[in-house]
């Protein structure tokens, strides 16, 4: 019997279609799942769709195998990613290739590989984008783990991965270790922020104009036309447009205003917190989240908080839909900025020599985050590789400059109307404390050497001065 070119353990949505993808592909997959009928569903029903050897157990799984084997691991994030792991490495040898394709925080990676390592396995942690769909259609792969594991790896990973229109395989190597999950949970933050965005976008016109989704889905289907294009802004006027079977009302209508997580955006935060990067977009948007589904304290304040906003007419109606598609365009850009600043400063903290315009190369297509605009980062990050932030190169700092005033008018509106924009209001506070001459820290620099003796630099004389404060005690 042929050995299998690649295997992929855990066959639920992900890797069921990750597992059809190679076979589609002309590989041959082996396929196992814990429990063993996921595998022989896949085998009933995609059987035909690629050379398949699937088994029951993990040995013969890992004995189906060409070596030096090559392992997909695409099982739930955490403790069964460790289990499967271990149960792998006492059947695999050394020269053998773990993929961990699962949703893995960055630091588990981080400790896996090192272990795995020491045993003398390749440890490839992937983040791997697309959802269900990407995943059978071509996703966008990010694989971290050593160098030499990606001579045997990559050809295979590009081979499936998602091809953007110049044709350039969705997947590169991002850098050793944890970088591949590193740079896809900044890829689920700036989902998050993208997303909030969206809502936040929908929400004002939705109050600002008095229309129904189903017209508000309109207005998303034309900017998907223009520079927003993006499989997000599609989706969402897919969603606006949706009729709910059972009551006849819009969709959006009838779900419930509380928004889930699964952790990709709580880990941004936390690891941008750790590397001091101000990622104020897709906190909001975690935050927002999270205030959401704050269900208790949202029905105590809706009877007691007044909204004080008096009345509001929009007198130009096009005029504040065109000011909203401004402000949305320059918060993501600086949503994609704030991520990119993200992934320099882990790249540098941890050596892994990220190239940051393979990362908006590789997102172009497969991935939920996928967008026209990608086009544009690329060509930002060819004309100059070392761009001290996204905002400054030229294309977009002219962008923005055009839509800066639609910007701050959106988030005035916001303000006046009551209508919560937060993604929107901190996008454009943080681009407004980046061009800032001057900022407060100079007095908070102040009020920490008064009662702590911090000290503080001089803009006129170097060193490190302290005062003594005439309330100094
Ligand atoms: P999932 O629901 O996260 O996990 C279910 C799979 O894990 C099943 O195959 C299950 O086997 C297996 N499993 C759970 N505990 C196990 C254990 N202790 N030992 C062995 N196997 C175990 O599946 P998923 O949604 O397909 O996602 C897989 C991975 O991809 C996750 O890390 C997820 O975060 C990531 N991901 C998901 C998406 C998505 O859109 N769903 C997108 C990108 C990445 P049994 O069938 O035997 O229970």
């Amino acid at each position: 019997m042929a050995l299998a070119q690649i295997g992929v353990t855990g066959l639920a949505v992900m890797g069921r279609n990750l597992a059809r993808n190679f076979a589609r592909n002309g590989f041959t997959v082996a396929v196992h799942n814990r429990s063993a009928e996921k595998m022989r569903s896949l085998i009933a029903e995609h059987g035909d769709e690629g050379d398949f050897i699937g088994s029951e157990s993990l040995e013969d799984f890992v004995a189906s195998l060409q070596v030096p084997r090559t392992v997909v691991v695409m099982v739930q994030a955490g403790g069964p990613t460790d289990a499967v792991i271990d149960q792998l490495t006492t059947l695999l040898e050394p020269g053998d290739i773990i993929v961990d394709a699962g949703n893995a925080l960055y630091t588990d990676t981080m400790r896996r590989e090192k272990d795995l390592a020491a045993k003398g396995l390749h440890f490839v942690g992937s983040g791997v984008s697309g959802g269900e769909e990407g995943a059978l259609l071509g996703p966008s792969i990010m694989p971290g783990g050593p160098a030499e594991s990606y001579v045997t790896l990559g050809p295979i990973l590009e081979k499936i991965a998602a091809k953007a229109e110049d044709g350039t395989p969705c997947c590169v190597h991002i850098g050793p270790d944890g970088a591949g999950h590193f740079v896809k949970m900044v890829h689920n933050g700036i989902e998050y922020a993208d997303m909030q965005l969206i809502g936040e976008a929908y929400d004002l016109l939705r109050t600002g104009l008095d229309l129904n989704p189903a017209e508000i889905a309109e207005i998303f289907a034309e900017w998907n036309q223009g520079d927003l294009e993006s499989f997000l802004i599609e989706i969402t006027a897919e969603v606006l447009r949706q009729t709910d079977a059972r009551t006849g009302k819009a969709l959006v209508d009838v779900i419930k205003d509380e928004a889930g997580q699964k952790g990709t955006g709580r880990w941004t935060v936390k690891s941008a917190l750790d590397l001091g990067v101000p990622v104020t977009g897709i906190a909001e948007a975690t935050f927002a989240r999270a205030i959401s589904s704050q269900v208790k304290q949202r029905e105590a304040a809706r009877g007691v908080l007044t909204a004080s906003t008096g009345d509001f007419h929009i007198n130009n109606r096009e005029g504040f839909i065109e000011d909203v598609r401004l402000a949305l365009y320059a918060s993501k850009v600086v949503a994609y900025a704030q991520g990119f600043d993200q992934i320099r400063a882990a790249s540098e903290e941890f050596g892994w020599d990220i190239t940051l315009g393979d990362m908006a190369k590789i997102w172009r297509a497969g991935c939920i985050i996928r967008a026209r605009f990608l086009d544009r980062i690329t060509q930002a990050f060819e004309r100059d590789a070392d761009l001290p932030t996204l905002l400054v190169d030229p294309y977009f700092a002219d962008e923005i400059a055009e839509g800066v005033g639609a910007w701050r008018r959106v988030v005035a509106q916001s303000a006046l109307t009551g209508v919560p924009a937060p993604a929107f209001a901190s996008s454009l506070a943080y681009y407004d404390s980046l061009r800032a001459e001057r900022l407060p820290a100079a007095l908070i620099q102040g009020q920490r050497d008064f009662f702590g003796a911090h000290t503080y630099k001089r803009v006129d004389v170097d060193g490190t001065f302290h005062t003594l404060w005439s309330g100094d005690r």
